[in-house]
């Protein structure tokens, strides 16, 4: 009757009706991708929306060492392109694109993408997390060359060499404990004079003997070496005022990240930091919104547990579609 009304409504407006997809999964990182693929395979021919940087956070990173099935590695963008390709080979279609809205009415998702409404009978959500940077200048030359937001991608490359943490919370202290495996000595820079972190974290990360707190300080600027790899920060301290040069093979910016739901305030169940809140398996507060990966978890955060997260959404839309329809 809901959906009668809402046919009507847009008839009497003139408006043509866009084609109902099956399944429109918003995001190509790691989750996206592999919804697409076993929604594909489930023969939903699902249309993937790509966002502004397609293939996600992975997109940033070099070598990925921990997903499994590559014994010596793969670069980032390469095992995107990758899930790509399988994705595409079972019937998923691409479109470039970023969400700017979404209603949903009565079982029918609908999703505002660069100003043109497009309409589905499920939904996933794998917008991911936006990591956040201190916007100085050459960050975005130096991701990759030295500048990362993510120790357990990028750490094993700095091996007996000196690099520096930025931030104070439970990551800032998660990435600079792992880093003692490999490095020489790990700067923990922090704006102020104590930790955000848990107590547990703070004291274990401050009783590290390779870990050098840092206090009241802020970074002013990376400079780099003649091949532009990061060769040393400036910081300053904010009590003092005095400027100083640490020397330090890479910087690993640990000040949080956003979750990409801006359009979903108010309309979906979001938790305080903007992360979705999960309902049931990867079911959302509204029945056909699923959502998978950096968006919905805070905790993990990993490609391999994105894409199991994307696998388990598509079999969960596969399921309320069969159920929605009959
Ligand atoms: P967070 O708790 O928000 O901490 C961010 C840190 O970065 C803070 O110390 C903050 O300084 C600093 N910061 C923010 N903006 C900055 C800027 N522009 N310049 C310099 N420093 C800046 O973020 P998080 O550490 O990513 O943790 C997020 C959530 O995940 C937390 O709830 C955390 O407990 C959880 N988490 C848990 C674990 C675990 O349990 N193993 C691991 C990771 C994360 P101020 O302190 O001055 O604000």
């Amino acid at each position: 009757m809901g959906k009668l009304c809402y046919i009507i409504r847009r008839k009497l407006k003139n408006i043509p009706l866009p084609p109902m997809e099956n399944v429109i999964i918003v995001g190509s990182g790691c989750a996206g991708l592999t919804a697409a693929i076993y929604t594909a395979r489930a023969n939903l021919s699902p249309l993937v929306i790509e966002g502004t940087q397609p293939g996600g956070q992975l997109t940033l990173t070099t070598s990925v060492e921990n997903f499994p099935g590559f014994p010596h590695g793969i670069e980032g963008p390469d095992l995107t392109q990758r899930m790509r390709m399988q994705a595409g080979r079972f019937g998923a279609r691409f479109e470039y694109g970023m969400l700017e809205d979404f209603e949903a009415f009565d079982q029918i998702q609908r999703v505002k993408i660069d100003g043109t409404w497009r309409e589905s009978r499920a939904l996933i959500i794998a917008s991911g997390a936006s990591a956040k940077w201190l916007d100085l200048e050459q960050e975005r030359q130096l991701i990759g060359h030295g500048l990362t937001s993510c120790a357990t991608c990028d750490g094993a490359f700095y091996k007996d060499a000196p690099v520096a943490v930025i931030g104070g919370g439970d990551s800032a202290c998660e990435e600079a404990l792992f880093l003692t495996r490999f490095c020489s000595i790990v700067h923990l820079v922090h704006r102020r004079e104590t930790l955000r972190a848990s107590h547990i974290m703070a004291k274990r990360t401050l009783a590290h003997p390779k870990i050098q707190p840092v206090w009241n300080s802020t970074v002013q600027r990376y400079l780099q070496d003649e091949s532009g790899m990061m060769r040393a920060i400036r910081i300053l301290n904010t009590t003092s005022g005095a400027q100083k040069e640490l020397e330090v093979k890479c910087v690993f910016i640990a000040i949080g990240h956003t979750p990409n739901t801006a359009p979903f305030k108010n309309k979906l169940e979001l938790d305080k930091a903007g992360y979705i809140v999960p309902k049931r398996g990867t079911q959302t507060s509204i029945p056909g919104v699923f959502a998978a990966g950096d968006v919905v978890d805070p905790t993990y955060r990993q490609a391999i547990t994105a894409a199991g997260q994307g696998c388990s959404a598509a079999m969960d839309v596969e399921r309320w579609l069969a159920r929605s329809i009959n």
